[in-house]
């Protein structure tokens, strides 16, 4: 398996990304800064989309990228140039996607709380799909569609029973979980049957997502069987048949040494075995196929950098390291002590002095990046990278203590590009009256 530090180019020591030196990305732009290696981006989006179209056939399938793992307009952008669908949970992700030109059929309208202002918006814009998550939200949905004289075409968010969470997955654990309907109780099938009666709604499918930063290929086989024999159901019992099968993301990625995640085009060449096995088996027809990656399609591609502060060694104690962003840019490690790889930019591959624990500027102690990683004698006014940054950093960004939120900046054939500009203390008082 190769190393988290193999994927990075290194020029004499001196940290790459994309071909463009990152201290050179830091002294242009300032920090922190997010920078994304879109090449990267663009090769994830098609080694997806040719796997897809291998496992079943030219048009049986599309990838959408789950835009809440990074959502602005150049990511939907990218979307879009890539031939890409995309999902949405929000009335602001849905708002930046229209305004990015995506094409509004292939837009996927996810979540498990949509307002009615959310669901008259889709349906006035022509959304793709709605993914229905409970009964109220149902008749919303049918409320909305009538209203705008559309006929809203919807999955079903369904609980496979699968929890993916952990590598000893359990099968039953997640009849629990707020996101959809679940199947031991029969709800999801009265919410298929009442659906049927209703005359603005058209049910094109089922989706299920199990998860997020899943190894393992055997609980996505299991869920897809899981959903196949609902759709049997359906057909058998309801006289609906189900033409899409959503598989959801949850795909993992390398965040350091030790996360090996499996080559996308393995995970849906396997699944798209059982699922062939299992259509034959109940009688049905091949699906029309979607999966949704977001943190696979992005993550890995961001880099964040920033400016080392102050150093303070607490003898016997800890090292701190302080550097000029933290949860403010990146929630995730207070929030889950999300593990990440720390390098300093200048001295990538140099021998590890000690531990230093990455902290961040805001007014809490758990405002950590990272605690105990191996780094050289850092030195203030040195730039610390944090490796794959992509996903779930700049879309939880946040103004805490006031701090405005850091720039965005794209690579592409060793061009640097700004995506998003920096926040100005303007910026901040905006909605202020
Ligand atoms: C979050 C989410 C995804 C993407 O998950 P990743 O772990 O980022 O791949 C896909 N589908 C749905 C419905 C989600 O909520």
């Amino acid at each position: 398996m190769k190393k988290i530090s193999e994927n990075l180019g290194n020029n004499n020591g001196r940290l790459t990304i994309g071909g463009v030196d990152a201290v050179a990305l830091a002294e242009k732009y300032g920090t922190p800064l997010y920078v994304m290696d879109e090449d990267l981006m663009a090769s994830t989006a098609k080694a997806y989309t040719e796997a897809i179209e291998k496992a079943y056939g030219k048009g049986n399938g599309m990838i959408l990228y789950a835009s809440k793992a990074f959502c602005c307009l150049e990511s939907c952008r990218f979307a879009k140039r890539n031939g890409l669908g995309l999902d949405v949970v929000s009335g602001g992700e849905l708002y930046t996607a229209l305004k990015a030109g995506f094409p509004v059929e292939k837009i996927y309208f996810h979540g498990n709380n949509k307002t009615k202002a959310e669901l008259k918006m889709a349906m006035e814009n022509g959304v793709g799909r709605v993914v229905v998550d409970n009964v109220t939200e149902l008749e919303n949905l049918g409320a909305a569609a009538a209203e705008a004289r559309k006929t809203a075409k919807i999955l079903f968010r369904i609980k496979p029973g699968i929890d993916a969470h952990t590598h000893n997955y359990v099968r039953t654990g997640a009849i629990d979980s707020k996101f959809g309907f679940a199947l031991e109780n029969g709800e999801a099938f009265e919410a298929a049957a009442r659906a049927k009666e209703m005359k603005n709604i058209e049910i094109i499918g089922v989706h299920c997502h199990i998860g997020s930063q899943i190894f393992d290929i055997e609980p996505f086989e299991d869920a897809a069987e899981v959903m196949l024999r609902f759709m049997a159901e359906i057909k058998n019992k309801l006289g609906v048949t189900v033409k899409e099968l959503n598989l959801g993301g949850g795909y993992g990625i390398k965040y350091v040494d030790g996360n090996d995640p499996v080559p996308y085009g393995d995970y849906i060449a396997k699944i798209s075995v059982r699922v062939r096995k299992v259509c034959e088996k109940l009688g049905l027809s091949l699906p029309f196929i979607l999966m949704e990656p977001g943190r696979s399609l992005v993550g890995p591609a961001g880099v964040t950098l920033y400016t080392i502060g102050g150093v303070k060694e607490i003898k016997g104690i800890r090292n701190y390291v302080s550097v000029d962003g933290g949860m403010t840019d990146n929630p995730r490690y207070a929030l889950y002590k999300s593990d990440y790889t720390v390098v300093l930019a200048d001295r990538v591959g140099e021998k590890p002095a000690g531990k230093y624990t990455v902290a961040g500027r805001c007014c809490e102690s758990g405002d950590l990046i990272q605690e105990d990683v191996p780094l050289p004698e850092p030195k203030a006014g040195e730039i610390l990278a944090v490796l794959a940054t992509g996903a779930y950093n700049y879309s939880m960004a946040m103004n805490y203590n006031r701090v405005p939120r850091a720039p965005v900046v794209g690579l592409s054939g060793g061009v640097d590009r700004l995506w998003i500009k920096r926040e100005s203390y303007d910026d901040l008082i905006k909605n202020d009256i």
